[in-house]
């Protein structure tokens, strides 16, 4: 069977980890662990990057960070990872799911203002399949209203949005290491912290509500409980991992490229499904490739088809507001564009050792699917 991801190693992960392990620091915070939140605040322009156990993780740091209390309102897409809404379940946000484009699963900027009132807190965009939403009209939006965003940029590693790396824009963003990213730790995340404002607290709450850092730091001769926190901070037993795997991102970018555009140029122009078009102010991290089909029934069929065929093919979210946990809870209208996606979104097996023969197996039997 063809897997749809398969995680890749460098090669280098397990030395790094023996180093982590021999180097009498295992905890976090230590030389791992800095050279990856080093590589994030240089190379993409974050002004503060902190390791997380997860984006979940980093996600549930933004909703503490922003002080979201009960009754406050966060816009997000419906079509996104459970994770974008739970971490503001948590502090007892209401959410408020607004539709995706019709192009594309991305949240459409022209459908947020009309959710805006006065008890709105911020804006959460998710950056899906690593293609940059509208930042330039959201941040615009945000600022007239007052508003915080934070970009869920869980798939969004090394992309950009004219010429601003993703994750660089909104005042907070999270990033994903899970094993089905670009870039892995197994388990993992980052937090990105761009408005200055946060930096100090962000890291009074990543090491359990004390300010420890700052003690390790040698900043204060005591280290006290001084806010509320909790455990996020990773293992450098963690931090090496990611490392080996930082230091491979080009390599690993180039290939996941390739692999894109063999997919992107066999299966383009058909007019029986569509491919994802990338928008002239976004960048292209290669991140998934996916068609959507034209009915839910259409999908299905094909996911069968592949299967049989020895290849794992996979759909991708339900609509958050169509989820069981959420269902009764929703008073908004209907999101037709989620809607679509949630039943049309086919995912096709896309990773580092996807081998150039099994590739074109899969384009084959695609095509033969729709001829
Ligand atoms: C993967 C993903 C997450 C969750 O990331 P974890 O590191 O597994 O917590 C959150 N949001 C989106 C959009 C994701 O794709």
């Amino acid at each position: 069977m063809i897997p749809f991801n398969k995680p890749y190693l460098t090669g280098k992960e397990t030395d790094y980890i023996e180093q982590a392990v021999h180097s009498g620091k295992i905890s976090g915070n230590g030389i791992f662990t800095q050279k990856c939140q080093n590589f994030f605040e240089k190379k993409y322009d974050i002004k503060k990057a902190l390791l997380t156990t997860s984006c979940t993780d980093a996600l549930e740091m933004c909703a503490l960070l922003l002080d979201i209390k009960d009754g406050d309102e966060i816009i997000m897409p419906s079509y996104t990872f459970v994770s974008t809404a739970n971490a503001f379940i948590l502090r007892n946000a209401k959410i408020i799911f607004c539709d995706s484009k019709i192009d594309h699963p991305n949240i459409d900027e022209k459908k947020i203002e009309k959710l805006i009132n006065h008890k709105t807190k911020a804006i959460v965009v998710v950056h899906y399949s690593g293609v940059a939403c509208e930042m330039d009209s959201i941040m615009d939006i945000a600022k007239k209203h007052n508003l915080f965003v934070v970009e869920d940029a869980a798939q969004a590693i090394d992309s950009y949005y004219k010429g601003n790396s993703l994750g660089s824009i909104g005042h907070l963003a999270t990033f994903s290491f899970h094993e089905t990213k670009n870039i892995i730790s197994g388990e993992g995340g980052l937090l990105a912290i761009n408005d200055s404002r946060f930096v100090e607290r962000a890291e009074i709450i990543w090491e359990k509500g004390t300010n420890r850092a700052a003690f390790w730091r040698g900043e204060v001769d005591k280290y006290n409980w001084i806010d509320v926190g909790s455990s996020f901070l990773p293992s450098e037993i963690v931090a090496a991992f990611l490392w080996a795997q930082l230091e491979n991102l080009d390599k690993i970018q180039a290939k996941r490229k390739g692999i894109w555009n063999t997919y992107f140029d066999a299966l383009k122009g058909n007019p029986l499904y569509t491919i994802p078009q990338i928008p002239n102010y976004a960048t292209n991290n290669a991140h998934m490739f996916y068609l959507v089909c034209k009915s839910i029934k259409q999908r299905n069929d094909l996911i069968f088809e592949l299967k049989e065929e020895g290849i794992t093919a996979v759909s991708h979210y339900i609509s958050l507001h169509e989820s069981p946990f959420f269902k009764d809870k929703y008073e908004g209208e209907k999101l037709i564009n989620c809607d679509n996606y949630s039943d049309c979104i086919i995912r096709l097996p896309m990773y580092f050792e996807l081998n150039r023969q099994i590739q074109l197996n899969i384009i084959d039997r695609v095509l033969n699917f729709y001829s």
